[in-house]
């Protein structure tokens, strides 16, 4: 039988199997510490609870982990981790200093761009992680243990206990379910970019997310997480509902149906009027700005004359955008424009009075395009060993 993995419980869930088993409540407050303050990797490593209850944990929940197949990058620079699943699936997170080294000082903020699927099925034309078609959602566990798990690599790697290292952690965690500190966070925001749709896995990001949020858990703030979604305007209205104050950036790519529509299917399903009024729905509940996203790709979205319907619809939101010059991917034929080319689309926005920004920095080719790593090497696991590396088989 498949246990259900530890961190896919609430606190509350947590004290009620705790209370039948007559525990007291704050068995659940050392649990959850060791799970995310300090990251265990195993019950006897929880060495503050009684064997029984340990042993009784263990029989009940998994503790699982995520296997780390492939790290790219160096400590200070983006690094992107692949991992391998169970089931022997893989999934890419990528690890973002805001603060590179380049300006000689150490990075101390850090942003983890999360995969919320195993492949994806809405099969946007340009990118990598749909190229396989889609293999099934990551459960809850699957989405935080990536936190977690760039967090032991990280702690792993820290030069000798500065402040503000996972060794500042005391040795046994507290009883008091007092909240994970800055100290013991090494990851401080989190983009939901990484493979999948976030939102075609709503339930489980959910509650990945409420985890990650919470005091007692990840302790990462609402407003430190954004999710980015190719526009599934339903459960942008169901975000929209929810009490949690996420930040949301909406794959455009397209400002008419017509240039959507050529490299994004799921613009058939949910068209721009849907899709706007969704999101503007979405700002009438929130009050929160949202960010639209749009990738230049020469010849198809990079025309000067596409500024014009992009700037009506980010001032008719009151939205940001963030301008992404497309990364190249292995077998894909679309290409990023120049960057004279960039800068006049960019300038022809500032003109038209929308705040929008180019990402121009240099060294960023490995983070974006996440999926390329994991379809490299599911490539080349499979001319290896053909019989080999296929998570279809369970
Ligand atoms: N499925 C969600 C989140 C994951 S994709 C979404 O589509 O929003 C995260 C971002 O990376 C999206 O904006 C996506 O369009 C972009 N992206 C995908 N492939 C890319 C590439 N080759 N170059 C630049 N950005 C890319
Ligand atoms: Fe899926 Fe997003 Fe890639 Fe489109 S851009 S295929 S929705 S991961």
């Amino acid at each position: 039988m498949d246990l259900p993995d530890i961190k896919s419980l609430s606190r509350d869930e947590l004290v009620a199997h705790l209370q039948e088993w007559q525990q007291p409540a704050y068995r659940a407050d050392q649990v959850l510490a060791w799970l995310y303050r300090r990251r265990v990797t195993s019950w006897d490593a929880m060495t503050n609870l009684p064997k029984p209850l340990r042993d009784r944990l263990r029989e009940t929940f998994r503790l699982h982990t995520l296997a780390l197949v492939k790290k790219q990058g160096a400590r200070d620079t983006t690094q992107k981790f692949l991992w391998q699943l169970a089931d022997n699936a893989m999934v890419e997170s990528v690890l973002i200093p805001a603060n590179p080294a380049l300006y000689g000082e150490a990075s101390d903020r850090h942003t983890l761009c999360v995969s919320t699927q195993v492949g994806c099925a809405y099969g946007c034309k340009f990118c990598a992680s749909g190229l396989d078609g889609w293999k099934r959602n990551l459960g809850v566990y699957e989405i935080i243990e990536q936190v977690l798990a760039v967090e032991r690599s990280m702690a792993a790697e820290a030069p000798a206990a500065p402040a503000s290292s996972a060794a500042a952690v005391p040795a046994t965690p507290e009883i008091s379910p007092k909240p994970a500190s800055a100290d013991s966070r090494l990851i401080n925001n989190l983009v939901i970019m990484g493979m999948g749709e976030p939102l075609a896995n709503y339930d489980n990001l959910l509650k990945a997310l409420t985890r990650l949020n919470a005091p007692w858990g990840g302790n990462i703030g609402a407003r430190k997480i954004t999710i980015s979604t190719s526009g599934l305007a339903p459960q942008i209205r169901k975000l929209a509902d929810d009490p949690l104050q996420f930040r949301l950036a909406i794959s455009l790519h397209g400002a008419t149906d017509e240039v959507r529509e050529k490299i994004m299917p799921v613009n058939r399903k949910y068209p721009l009027r849907e899709l706007i009024a969704a999101c503007e729905y979405y700002q009438e509940r929130k009050a929160r700005m949202i960010t639209l996203e749009y990738i230049l790709i020469a010849g198809i979205n990079d025309h000067l004359d596409q500024t014009r319907p992009l700037a009506d619809l980010a001032r008719r939101l009151h939205a940001k955008v963030n301008l992404i010059p497309y990364n190249q991917v292995e077998g894909l034929h679309w290409v990023r424009p120049t960057e004279k080319v960039q800068e006049s689309f960019l300038a022809a926005l500032e003109r038209q009075r929308v705040t929008a920004t180019l990402r121009r920095e240099k060294g960023h080719d490995i983070d974006a395009a996440c999926g390329q790593l994991r379809l490299k090497t599911e490539r080349e696991i499979q001319r290896v060993n053909p019989s080999a590396g296929n998570h279809e088989e369970k």
